[in-house]
């Protein structure tokens, strides 16, 4: 019995661990309440030399995007992080390192990655950063325990679009397109030209259905 249960907890544990909408160690806003037809386009793990072009589109298509920055990225490409922002869109926290052993991290060393990324980004906006996304989705209680005391609020997703994983750039648009809806939150990468192409499809199809694109602040506020 206790070893059912044990194997249940663990099995629940590493499941929780993975994938952000259950909101099991923290409570991710993976969607917003909207009585427009409003969607929040999120772009993860720049600033890179991609993004520019994601710039331009947002800026023919009049949309206002979120990029969760990474602090070693803000530091390879500081005039680009500036544009993000001169141009109104909102930059927040996606770590310094992005590294692959953050699952192993212990809170200290976790609050170390935040804090310097934020003093990156305060740089940049001239405003306090309340807003994370964990790389890879994972969350963990150390991750938990370290978000908390930067009083962050965790920023999720319900269209994930698979662009790192996915090849085909029709199979990209045809996910995003088929599950797009008021007050979703869509995960992209500024990190290759296949998201580029597929962000320009996007653009036509959101402007067809006059469905718009807000930052994650507006959201917040919409929200309420
Ligand atoms: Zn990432």
């Amino acid at each position: 019995m206790y070893v059912v249960l044990l194997l249940g907890f663990l099995g629940m544990t590493a499941w929780g661990a993975f994938d952000i909408r259950l909101n099991y160690f923290l409570s991710a806003i993976s969607s917003f309440k909207t009585n427009e037809n409003s969607i929040a386009l999120t772009f993860d793990d720049g600033p890179t030399a991609f993004t520019p072009q994601v710039l331009d589109l947002l800026a023919r298509y009049q949309m206002k995007a979120t990029f969760f920055c990474i602090g070693k990225q803000l530091e390879s490409y500081p005039e680009i992080a500036q544009r993000i922002q001169a141009e109104g869109h909102q930059l927040a926290n996606h770590t310094y390192s992005h590294s692959n052993q953050m699952g192993f991290f212990g809170t200290q060393k976790l609050i170390e990655e935040f804090e310097q990324t934020d003093i990156l980004l305060e740089k940049i906006t001239g405003k306090k950063n309340n807003f994370f996304r964990p790389p890879f989705g994972v969350t963990n209680p150390h991750i938990a325990q370290a978000v908390r005391k930067m009083k962050y609020q965790v920023i999720g997703w319900n269209i994930r679009s698979l662009d790192t994983v996915i090849e085909e750039e029709e199979v990209i648009y045809q996910r995003i397109v088929s599950k797009v809806n008021k007050g979703g939150i869509v995960l992209l990468h500024d990190t290759s030209l296949k998201t580029i192409a597929v962000l320009e499809r996007l653009l036509v199809f959101m402007k067809e259905k006059k469905y718009k694109s807000v930052t994650i602040a507006e959201c917040i506020s919409l929200k309420k």
